[in-house]
């Protein structure tokens, strides 16, 4: 996911044999304060660890954060995940860590790719069964079509996708540079409207291009975003190639807790995150203020807990979704610029809503006898459940069903609904679609259901930009580099998937997590090796554009 905003090759900064940096030895030892124990907050906590540093870790819910698995209560079986849970094998820095963990994989049955066997695209009433792209109607190829067009036709997307891939990051630069100012204040359905591919078409064509979509389903739901944010996505082919984790995407923060590297400063062998902190994070922040030092000047930061302890640290990264900085923490407004108070105030979040069941085995793959077809298929449809996964854990293995995986207006609509009635909904929009097939007699346990917005650890599920907020984007993920920030902006550093380019791509929550851990080891004292530049090293040469 080389993005073309900052185009750090992080994977190659990563996987280099001298390492991500050190800090003078009279600062082994030294405590930083991680708020959050999502991925972001755990990658850096590890990194700092290696460091010789003291990472402490605070968590007001548990460990994991958005890549949380379900379960239903009391039972052992399949994971729900009910964050992330289709990993694009472009996002090279996830699956630096995956890779490290011993971490399984497989492709994650997505609608028309192999893994998913069959899709049902149902439209208006219309359902259509296919294998491959090819088993549906001319209308979606000519959907599609216009697609590619109007991606071509202002956006360079075969160029930009040809520097990606030879990471040739001048050009990706030059051609980037020259679309922000263009696209900034431009919403997705604003771009496919004046696009020549879909203007010469009947509005149908773009109707079902949001409810079809690219890659994972409809898309709809962000026609509002800025275009920007789309190009992000489907440069790197974030939507493509995505591989879901074999024992849920939770095991990656676990076993990065747990996991004791090979190689660290300071620390005896065998040290984790698990082990610096005695089995568990600290419990959740409630307040970061500043201390001053005799005679005024800045001082360290202190950290309150839930319960009253306050300890005092030289840096800080909180990891949070950004809006729980005003909303949820009381933090000393001093710590940060207003410009970056207004970047993190207008931070916009999409909503998402998912539910499972949990069924006793892939009933799915049964062939109806009459069409020679499986009795359901990874369904798409204008329907309220709009995406409906179906995963599959081995023969007669308990299996699992996301019956509906929704954004935005879509997933408000659950909102006030609980569990069961989610799932009577859910069942009688499929019931239209599958008239024969009584999914309800498979389903064994309690609904997994989840609501992000609704959760006051995240209030929503992840930043998705909208037009005109590519400046508060830039301030936010600059803010790394703090060389330049007055004395009291410093020593506290933002991190998380909010925090990068790429929010609801867990790849963004562990480059912004690297770039704290150099922006904390800078502050530090520290330095990278020279034959390895850090992302604040090269910062200059590949900083994102600024737009007046
Ligand atoms: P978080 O996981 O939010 O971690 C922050 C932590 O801070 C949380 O554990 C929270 O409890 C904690 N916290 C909050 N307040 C406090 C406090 N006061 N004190 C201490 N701790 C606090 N990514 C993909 O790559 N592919 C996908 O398919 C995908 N799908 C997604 C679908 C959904 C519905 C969602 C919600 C996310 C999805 N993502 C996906 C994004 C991915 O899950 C995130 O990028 C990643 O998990 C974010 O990690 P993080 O550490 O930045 O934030």
């Amino acid at each position: 996911m080389l993005n073309p905003d900052f185009p750090f090759p992080y994977d190659e900064y990563l996987s280099h044999p001298a390492g991500l940096g050190s800090v003078p030895a009279e600062m082994h030892g030294t405590e930083v304060a991680v708020i959050g124990a999502g991925l972001s907050g755990l990658v850096a906590a590890y990194e700092l660890m290696k460091m010789g540093l003291k990472p402490v870790v605070y968590e007001s819910s548990r460990i994991g954060g958005r890549l949380r698995a379900g379960r239903p209560d009391g039972q052992a079986g399949p994971v729900a995940d009910l964050g992330g849970m289709r990993f694009p094998r472009s996002g090279k820095s996830f699956f630096h860590y995956a890779d490290k963990l011993g971490i399984e994989t497989s492709p994650f049955p997505n609608p028309l790719t192999p893994a998913a066997g069959s899709t049902v695209i149902e439209l208006g009433g219309r359902a259509h069964y296919a294998e491959t792209t090819a088993d549906l109607p001319q209308f979606f190829a000519d959907v599609s079509n216009a697609w590619d067009d109007c991606l071509e036709e202002r956006a360079h997307f075969a160029a930009m996708q040809e520097a990606i891939r030879n990471r040739d990051l001048a050009t990706i630069k030059r051609l980037w540079n020259e679309l922000v100012p263009r696209f900034d204040d431009v919403s997705f359905s604003g771009y496919l409207a004046t696009s020549k591919a879909f203007s010469a078409l009947p509005f149908e064509y773009r109707e079902a291009f949001g409810q079809v979509g690219f890659g994972t389903g409809g898309w709809d739901t962000n026609f509002p975003d800025s275009f920007l944010e789309i190009l992000r996505v489907v440069y790197v082919d974030a939507d493509a190639d995505q591989h879901r984790i074999i024992g849920g995407a939770q095991l990656i923060p676990e076993r990065l807790w747990e996991h004791a590297p090979g190689s660290l400063a300071y620390w005896p062998a065998g040290t984790s995150l698990s082990s610096l902190h005695g089995g568990h994070p600290r419990p959740g922040v409630t307040s970061v203020r500043r201390l001053k030092n005799d005679g005024g000047a800045p001082g360290d930061i202190a950290v309150t807990d839930r319960w009253g302890s306050v300890a005092a640290y030289p840096a800080v990264i909180a990891t949070c979704q950004s809006w729980l900085l005003s909303a949820r923490i009381d933090v000393d407004e001093s710590l940060f610029s207003h410009k970056l108070w207004t970047a993190i105030e207008r931070s916009h979040y999409m909503q998402s809503s998912k539910t499972f069941v949990v069924v006793d085995r892939p009933f799915w793959k049964d062939i109806d006898p009459e069409t020679g077809r499986q009795v359901m298929s990874t369904t798409l449809t204008d329907r309220l459940t709009r995406g409906t996964y179906l995963l599959d854990n081995g023969p007669d293995q308990p299996a699992l069903i996301c019956l509906s995986y929704t954004w935005n207006d879509d997933a408000l609509k659950w909102l006030p609904l609980d569990a069961d009635e989610r799932v009577r909904l859910m069942l009688h929009s499929l019931k239209q679609i599958y008239p024969t097939v009584d999914i309800a007699s498979h389903i064994i346990g309690d609904p997994i259901t989840v609501s992000w917005e609704d959760d006051p650890n995240f209030m929503g599920a992840f930043s998705d930009n909208l037009p005109g907020h590519y400046r508060y984007q830039e301030r936010l993920y600059t803010h790394f580099m703090q060389a330049s920030h007055e004395q009291r902006h410093r020593g506290i550093f933002l991190a998380g998937d909010d925090i990068s380019w790429t929010g609801g791509w867990a790849d963004g929550a562990v480059t912004t997590g690297l770039n704290a851990v150099w922006g904390v080891m800078n502050q530090l004292g520290g330095s990278t090796p020279t034959e390895n530049p850090g992302p604040g090293d090269r910062f200059e040469e590949l900083k994102p554009i600024r737009l007046p």
